[in-house]
């Protein structure tokens, strides 16, 4: 079990109304529907399936895709409507771009009781489940990036195990992508220039571009350079990027060290010294100051002390090397 703190919760329902159990005749016409974020699993799961109108790219198409469907609630908090009207921008843009609707869901659910649960580990998947069963109507099928690569799938809220179990009669549930590491998602996505300058895998800066310093920047950024497409990948900014920021990278769980370990393997095949040496010190470095980082990432929870949190551990990080 991943959890064994947790138990089972016994549900029980009223009875099944045997009349609402046929399939409408929309429902019978298979369509599918993504959940879309802009990020590298997105893009991934989109390119996949639709290639953008004006480029003649000859990328592998697995299946059909006609909607991508993106939440705010979750990554945009409903107090941020500027920003999420931008990000109403940018799918309006990649929904022309590729041809396919675009939805937009507002929902309160992290406002709620249900934020209690963990949201990453353990309840993500559900919810973006239930937001897709609202378009049963339209869609047969809702398609959720994967994060992690088979077999080395983490115990996670969205799972290639678990994300299938929420389907129902209208709607497949699929967790899609697992074939691929993230590292083969952003060599295929950085085939295509339109996406690679829509890509947006961070939220630090809230609708603008990436903020191209925290820990899933860089990663993605070290990618993007190995495979030489810094400079159409114009979301980024690549101006103070250097091998040597790489050094401060703090890997804090088995996630981490799988999405390093990926880009280690690309390094090497690039071989690019600088890289994998950079890389290879941030994980030297998170076993060394794995204690103290926890330490201090409990600072989170002190009033006034959470606000310098991040500059200790980053400066714990940049100290010395290992
Ligand atoms: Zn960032």
């Amino acid at each position: 079990m991943w959890y064994p703190q947790l138990t089972i919760v016994d549900v029980k329902h009223g009875g099944i109304d045997q009349s609402n159990l046929s399939v409408t005749s929309e429902q019978s016409t298979k369509k599918t529907v993504a959940l879309f974020s802009g990020g590298v699993d997105s893009f991934y799961t989109l390119l996949r399936r639709r290639t953008p109108k004006n480029e003649g790219t000859t990328l592998p198409v697995i299946g059909e895709l006609h909607g991508i469907l993106n939440v705010w609630g979750f990554d945009i908090p409903l107090d941020k409507e500027d920003e999420y009207r931008e990000i109403e921008n940018l799918l309006d843009s990649v929904s022309a771009a590729y041809g396919v609707k675009n939805h937009s869901v507002k929902t309160n659910i992290k406002q709620t009781r249900f934020s209690r649960a963990l949201w990453g580990g353990l309840s993500h998947g559900a919810a973006l489940a239930g937001i897709g069963h609202l378009f049963s109507n339209d869609y047969s099928e809702l398609l959720i990036g994967s994060s992690h690569a088979l077999p080395d799938l983490q115990r996670w809220g969205s799972h290639a195990l678990t994300d299938p179990l929420f389907s129902s009669m209208g709607m497949t549930i699929v967790h899609d992508g697992a074939n691929a590491s993230r590292v083969e998602k952003t060599s295929l996505v950085a085939q295509s220039t339109y996406s690679l300058q829509k890509l947006r895998v961070c939220w630090k800066h809230g609708a603008a571009n990436n903020c191209s310093s925290c820990p899933k920047c860089l990663r993605t950024m070290t990618t993007l350079k190995l495979l030489g497409k810094e400079k159409e990948a114009s979301s980024f900014d690549f101006s103070n990027f250097s091998p040597k920021l790489l050094t401060t990278l703090h890997l804090q769980d088995a996630s981490d060290v799988s999405f390093i370990d990926e880009i280690l393997d690309l390094a090497a095949e690039y071989k690019n010294k600088e890289i994998l040496e950079g890389l290879q010190t941030a994980k030297n470095k998170s076993k060394v100051y794995s204690t103290l980082v926890n330490v201090l990432g409990k600072l989170q929870a002190l009033p006034f002390v959470w606000r310098y949190r991040e500059k200790l551990i980053k400066s714990v990080l940049s100290s010395r090397t290992t």
